[in-house]
């Protein structure tokens, strides 16, 4: 779904990735193994549109479910990955993902990508605006690029309202709390989270916000 003429959703089994195609090509996340015939299908029909050339992949973190297709991206479209140094070494397989996230690991096995780095000054190149929001995973990071904050996993949304996520995948409530905290204050116009619908950033998804907030400070 396109969201404007620069940002599309696209959607796949299990969450959605998004794609930014502005003055560089440049795809937030890659979804659950097992979605790249699907993914490459939607991204190569907008980048045919776009220069063909992916720029980069910037993930918010971790989770199998978010850099599941990357290799298979990557294969087609070879542009660098980033991600938090903090979450580098469970995404590059050097550390094994905590708790049920093993588990998930060893069903989904995510194939492990040669191309991807921590965030460096290279990054900076881009028109992304990384932002540090730790919670979900130590080194989970949310992405601003102009009116639009992709949230990856620091809540999810449903039925038009922002909803917690569940509490067995979240490395440390507090610093969700903290980390929703950030995006209280912040003048955006969409919502991209990774589960469920983007939302328009309203006075009322605001209220609801501060409730999901309250439900990670006190849980
Ligand atoms: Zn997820």
């Amino acid at each position: 779904m396109k969201l404007s003429d620069e940002v599309m959703e696209i959607k796949l089994a299990g969450g959605n990735v998004y794609l930014i195609c502005g003055k560089k090509n440049i795809l937030i996340d890659t979804g659950i193994p097992g979605q790249s015939a699907r993914l490459l299908r939607e991204l190569n029909n907008v980048l045919s549109a776009n220069g063909n050339h992916l720029d980069a992949i910037f993930l918010t973190h971790h989770d199998v479910d978010h850099v599941g297709n990357l290799v298979s991206v990557q294969q087609t479209h070879p542009a660098r990955a980033y991600i938090h140094p903090e979450d580098l070494p469970f995404a590059s397989g050097s550390k094994h993902r905590p708790g049920v996230k093993r588990l998930v690991e060893l069903v989904l096995r995510p194939n492990v990508s040669t191309n991807l780095s921590a965030f460096c000054a290279d990054c900076d190149s881009y028109d992304l605006i990384r932002i540090a929001a730790p919670g979900h995973t130590p080194g989970h990071t949310i992405f601003q690029y102009r009116d639009f904050l992709f949230v990856g996993d620091l809540f999810k949304t449903k039925n038009g309202k922002p909803i917690p996520m569940g509490r067995a995948m979240d490395w440390n409530d507090r610093e969700m709390a903290k980390s929703l905290g950030l995006v209280l204050s912040m003048d955006v116009r969409w919502l991209c989270p990774a589960h469920g619908e983007p939302l328009l950033y309203t006075k009322t998804v605001q209220d609801e916000l501060e409730r999901v907030g309250n439900e990670y400070a006190t849980r």
